[in-house]
């Protein structure tokens, strides 16, 4: 059976200790990998290898580390439909969506962040004629990397890259859940020549690997996705230790739906914002928020459209939703559903485990599911579920849209349908939330700062932000 080694000091590795752990095919429940089982004295290696790599890595100046980067990108879009189906068959996402956004946009971070430090402009700052003060940006050391399973090597490098590019040298852990294609990656830095102990990947659990990289002195930054009680454990370990964070965490993100928007655009593409990926990206639409005068259309319209997704094979190029990631997971949402329902919501499609033939038997399958009926304070329209899983509620104008929108603890996206120019900047202004998307969903744009408000996380990443993340400013002022 494939193995997930370890990638430290240049060489793919097991885990000091030996063991190795089952790593699961979502869409047929078989395990089909075995994972490094690491823990602290893996982390213990990998930083120390991090540390010897460092100051000659940023030494090599940008030019250089930008080649390193770029030949990578090169080497992931050669082997990318290698790595489409590995990321679909750990994932239980569909290949198509994999060879279409995930593997690209993996390429894409490597490439972006190599030419964005050729461009990188200076501050300087002249105090009258008296100083001249310039702020000189160097990389923070060792940087630590925490990435989660929904979107695995696409968030993996989002973080990965940046740091790289910076002159960090990076301990890097992806999730245990889906670690095949970071273990591909590893082999990409291999090829490349990348210097030994500039990346190192360290495979296992968050309570064994990523534990031990957050409160690890060597590590002098963590840039974490993933949930948001993960993300509060891992503050309070670093705060003390006064490294710098980076969180991107859950999400609630609403879609307001104004009756004077575009139908037809607005319906296909709230299909997509709220099941794509099985509706495990932080950045879907779980809470659809409608204009009375429209509701019950677009009800009507919305669960016919939800209800002719197929639902099967990931490797099924005509399949619209694959598996969702694991049997825990697919459970914890299910329970959503059944507390939906104690809480006197109407499922309107959907909501129970959907069992497919053959050796897609023992998989993790769960159709798009809409609920309506429910009130704002409830549990359902509170918390992140992260699967295929919708509220509808209906708002009569734009004061009680916001109300809602904005009336849960996260803050990380939101999508706006209206044609009323005026009323999609008051509304986007209002908003409490870091990234707001107007009559579209997903466009992506590297430059532009991404990050969520409230409990969807602390920091930005993106363009100069991430940049700035994975470096230290230092002031120098000079008398004139
Ligand atoms: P998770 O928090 O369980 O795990 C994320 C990563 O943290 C994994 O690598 C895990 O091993 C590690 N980890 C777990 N416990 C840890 C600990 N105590 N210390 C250090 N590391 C630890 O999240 P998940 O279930 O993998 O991912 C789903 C969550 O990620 C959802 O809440 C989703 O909203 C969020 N997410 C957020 C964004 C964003 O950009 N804001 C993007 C994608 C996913």
């Amino acid at each position: 059976m494939q193995k997930v080694l370890n990638y430290i000091d240049g060489v793919l590795c097991p885990a000091l200790s030996g063991v190795f752990m089952d790593g699961h095919d979502p869409s047929t429940g078989a395990v089909h990998v075995q994972i490094a089982a690491s823990d602290g004295s893996d982390v213990d290696r990998a930083v120390a290898a991090a540390e010897r790599a460092q100051p000659a890595w940023e030494k090599l100046g940008a030019a250089r580390r930008s080649k390193y980067l770029l030949a990578i990108a090169e080497r992931i879009t050669e082997r990318s439909e290698l790595f489409a189906e590995a990321e679909s068959r750990d994932n239980g996402k569909p290949v198509s969506l994999a060879r279409e956004v995930d593997i690209p946009r993996a390429a894409a971070n490597f490439r972006f962040f190599a030419t964005a430090i050729l461009h990188q402009q200076g501050e300087a700052h002249f105090t009258d004629d008296v100083a001249l003060n310039y702020t000189e940006r160097r990389p923070v050391g060792v940087a630590g990397c925490i990435s989660p399973w929904n979107l695995p090597l696409y968030l993996f490098t989002w973080k990965i890259a940046p740091a790289l590019a910076s002159g960090c040298a990076v301990v890097a852990k992806p999730s245990e859940v889906t670690p095949l294609t970071a273990s591909m990656l590893a082999q990409v830095c291999v090829d490349v020549g990348l210097p030994p102990g500039v990346l190192n990947i360290v495979n296992g659990t968050g309570k064994e690997v990523g534990e031990a990289m957050t409160t690890h002195p060597g590590i002098h930054a963590i840039s974490f996705t993933g949930g948001t009680v993960t993300g509060a454990s891992i503050a309070e370990r670093a705060a003390p230790l006064f490294k710098k964070l980076s969180l991107e965490l859950g999400g609630k993100n609403p879609v307001l739906i104004f009756d004077d928007c575009d139908y037809e655009e607005m319906l296909t593409t709230t299909v997509r914002s709220s099941f794509r990926n099985q509706g495990q990206i932080c950045l879907c639409g779980s809470r659809i928020l409608v204009q009375e005068g429209i509701y019950q259309r677009f009800k009507e319209d919305f669960v016919a459209r939800a209800k002719s997704l197929r639902v099967g094979d990931p490797r099924d190029e005509a399949s619209d939703l694959g598996a969702v990631v694991s049997e825990a997971h697919m459970n914890k949402v299910l329970g959503h559903i059944r507390t939906a329902r104690n809480e006197g919501g109407t499922v309107l499609c959907g909501g129970e485990r959907l069992h497919l033939a053959g050796e897609l038997s023992g998989g993790w399958y769960i159709p798009p599911t809409v609920i309506e009926g429910l009130g704002a304070a409830c549990s359902t329209v509170q918390e992140e579920i992260f699967g295929p899983v919708v509220t509808l509620q209906p708002f009569k104008d734009e004061d009680e849209a916001l109300q809602l929108a904005n009336g849960t603890d996260y803050g990380l996206a939101s999508v706006v349908w209206t044609n009323d120019l005026k009323r999609a900047h008051r509304v986007a202004h209002e908003l409490r939330s870091g990234i707001v998307w107007v009559n579209c969903w997903m466009i992506r744009d590297l430059r532009t700062p991404f990050g969520g408000m409230k409990q969807s996380g602390v920091g930005r990443e993106g363009g100069l932000e991430a940049l700035r993340f994975f470096t230290e400013a230092k002031n120098v002022c000079i008398k004139r």
